[in-house]
């Protein structure tokens, strides 16, 4: 069994990756700084085994990294922390470069002296897995795929900085041979996501009777994954995934944001039914600035080489994760208290960037 240090386990796929990693009988430090987005409740049902620890800590804090990694004596680190919401990034890009790049070379650089003093078979069996976003090819037209070759050409300041630290990462296998494998995944939903994307705050925003606003018209396609079929593609990579390579993570379920919507309303309307539909609270709203039309990932590579499928498609994702925030009002009702769903990643009037 392997151990593995997880960086911003607290998180939305990080804690469905340690749920997964700690039934699978590996040891577990998860390394996470709970900002607002990190929930130790999310993995309270790992929590009481004796093989998970958790360390409070950032990742830009070199001292605490390279102690946490000198007394766990990692396996493997797969490294997930970062700041990870778009419209947040538009507000404020700072913390974005800070977590994201800064964050991402301290973990490198930790691993880097950690990994150089291993003997032999230990420094072959290392893996150091970094966790990106297909956001880092930037968008696509209505036809063709991301492959792990399209040049990356981010558009926000989010996907920007993971591109860059995609590149960090990369370059520390190059230059240091240092054994990185990077991951580039869809957008992802499931049970324990933070009520500011798109699927958790249109379930909540809908049981509240409240508007669902859609960005533009609702056009824009996005290719979704459930967050488990993620995790258990996580686990493959690190484990099998050749260092210096790129694996892209996908299950073929494009769908359009305002399908994705009505999708959730009309489960909802069978699930927990109110007077009128729950697609009559949609209402368009203005665009998010630098808005991507289309991602789509081919997921070939990982399927081939190390042999996984997703095990959700769409329909049952969704069902399962819209009847999962029906029964988990204790996890969402206090951070929708902190966060109510307001608006964010607007860019002032007159500082746009003009249509071209
Ligand atoms: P999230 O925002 O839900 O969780 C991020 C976690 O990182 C939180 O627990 C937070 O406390 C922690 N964190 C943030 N800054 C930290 C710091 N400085 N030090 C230590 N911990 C810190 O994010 P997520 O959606 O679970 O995404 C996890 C990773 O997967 C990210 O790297 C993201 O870019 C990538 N990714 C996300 C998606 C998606 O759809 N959500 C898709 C592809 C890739």
């Amino acid at each position: 069994m392997a151990r593995i240090i997880v960086t911003g386990g607290a998180g939305f796929i990080g804690s469905a990756l340690v749920r997964h990693l700690i039934d699978s009988g590996h040891d577990v430090l998860n390394f996470d700084k709970l900002t607002y987005a990190g929930d130790v409740r999310s993995v309270s049902s790992a929590a009481d085994s004796p093989r998970y620890r958790f360390v409070r800590a950032d990742i830009c804090d070199a001292r605490a990294v390279k102690a946490a990694i000198a007394d766990f004596r990692p396996t493997r680190i797969m490294h997930l922390a970062a700041e990870s919401h778009v419209d947040r990034s538009i507000n404020g890009p700072g913390e974005f470069i800070h977590t994201n790049l800064i964050g991402t070379y301290t973990m490198l650089e930790a691993a880097r002296a950690y990994w150089q003093q291993l003997g032999n078979a230990e420094r072959d069996a290392f893996r150091f897995l970094h966790v990106s976003t297909d956001e880092v090819y930037g968008s696509l037209g209505e036809d063709g795929l991301f492959t792990e070759t399209t040049p990356y050409d981010p558009s926000s300041p989010y996907s920007a900085s993971k591109a860059g630290s995609d590149h960090l990462a990369k370059a520390w296998q190059r230059t240091f041979g240092l054994p990185v494998v990077v991951s580039n995944c869809s957008n992802n939903y499931g049970p324990f996501h933070f009520p500011e994307k798109l699927i958790p705050l249109t379930i909540l925003n809908a049981l509240d009777g409240r508007d669902l606003p859609v960005y533009g018209k609702g056009e824009n396609v996005r290719d979704w994954l459930y967050v488990e079929d993620h995790a258990r593609a996580l686990d493959l990579i690190a484990e099998r995934g050749r260092p210096g390579e790129t694996y892209n993570v996908g299950g073929r379920n494009e769908r359009r944001n305002i399908d994705v919507v009505h999708t959730i309303c009309d489960l909802l309307d069978r699930l927990r039914p109110r007077e009128g539909s729950h697609r009559d609270l949609v209402r368009f709203v203005t665009d998010r600035p630098g808005h991507d039309a289309r991602y789509a990932i081919d997921a070939t590579r990982l399927e081939t080489e190390l042999g996984w499928r997703a095990h959700e498609d769409f329909d049952s994702g969704i069902e399962k994760t819209v009847r999962w925030y029906l029964d988990n009002e204790w996890w969402w009702r206090p951070l929708r208290d902190r966060y109510d769903g307001e608006r964010l990643g607007m860019v002032p009037a007159g500082n746009a960037p003009r249509a071209a």
